[in-house]
């Protein structure tokens, strides 16, 4: 078994210049006995300063990055970077084109299939190639996501718990540099298996964020994902002269813990929300209440915050099942 990448790039990473193209990710079917999934990526490379790794659609069904790196790659020319940066606008490409979190091709979550398996299936041939070819060269790395489909979020930008103290202080700089609305700490799932987790593994400092959500943009979070953006690469030297607009208010940085932080689902049926994104919730107060479309009759089960926090995250359909995450909370204070 290989564990070289069969994954090839139409551009060349050492090249200055403006460069766009695809990487070739070999997918032989019925329709196509010797085709290639085309996924498009953008290296653009002048001067000295440090190699950004910018991805988008790690997972298909969230779109503020999708949208934010697509008028980046238009916008910026090499006079304008002082280093490489590399953008994947569909990381997980047939899952962006779907619309969907998972992969329609394998099932495949990206963001739970680092670091990836080279002779694997696509998603996992994906999150191998990711690790071993961009973040191997990268200095700093943004992963751009929102809700997706299912979920809801106050804006946010957000950055994993790392035990490396230089590397956890170099986040915490790039996360305030966003400037979200929200800064949290600690990543909301994923453990070892997402694209930050490969960053870590690879002593490169990332964030990433939580822009939105509900399969949609708006207005707002598409300018949180832009201006951010735009903040770090201006605040990481890649872009000197970046126009970054107006100064942002700072962050409201916060913590992400562990289960005590969620409400999954306790039944089947329809939920009631009895909470809404950004309220101050107390442990043991009702969340939400789950009634039975079998039996309407039947009180419905009630869920509670298990500890005091905001509500930072909010589902989206009204549908559920047992296990399905309702909310998550973040706290002023580490949990
Ligand atoms: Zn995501």
């Amino acid at each position: 078994m290989s564990q070289q990448s069969r994954i090839t790039s139409e551009v060349d990473f050492g090249r200055d210049g403006k460069q766009q193209g695809f990487l070739r990710l070999p997918h032989s079917v019925h329709r196509s006995a010797y085709g290639w999934i085309p996924i498009p990526i953008i290296v653009i490379k002048h001067g000295t300063g440090p190699t950004v790794l910018l991805t988008a659609a790690n997972h298909g069904d969230e779109y503020e990055g999708q949208i934010a790196l697509m008028k980046l790659c238009r916008e910026l020319q090499p006079k304008d970077v002082r280093g490489r940066l590399i953008i994947l606008t569909a990381t997980n490409y047939p899952a962006a084109i779907a619309g969907t979190r998972t992969s329609p091709i394998d099932g495949g979550n990206l963001n739970r299939s680092f670091p990836g398996e080279p002779d694997g299936r696509p998603t996992q041939a994906i999150a191998h190639y990711v690790e071993s070819e961009l973040l191997s060269r990268a200095d700093f790395v943004i992963d751009l996501h929102s809700g997706g489909s299912s979920l809801m979020y106050l804006p946010s930008a957000l950055v994993g718990r790392v035990s490396d103290p230089e590397l956890a202080a170099q986040q915490l700089e790039m996360l305030k540099a966003f400037a979200a609305p929200i800064g949290y700490v600690g990543a909301s799932g994923g453990a070892d298996l997402t694209l930050l987790s490969g960053a870590e593994r690879a002593g490169v400092p990332g964030i990433g964020t939580e822009l939105g959500g509900a399969g949609s943009t708006s207005v707002h979070s598409l300018q949180v994902a832009e201006r951010g953006v735009r903040r770090v690469l201006k605040y990481l030297g890649a872009v000197p002269d970046m126009d970054v607009g107006p100064e942002p208010a700072p962050s409201r940085i916060v913590h992400v813990g562990g289960n005590e932080y969620f409400v999954y689902s306790p039944d089947y049926g329809i939920w009631e929300p009895l909470a809404e994104l950004g309220d101050e919730v107390q442990a043991g107060q009702p969340a939400a209440a789950v009634h039975s479309q079998q039996t309407p009759w039947r009180e419905p089960v009630v869920a509670n915050f298990l500890r005091s926090g905001t509500v930072l995250c909010k589902r989206v359909p009204g549908g559920v099942q047992r296990g399905d995450c309702l909310y998550h909370l973040a706290t002023d204070e580490e949990p």
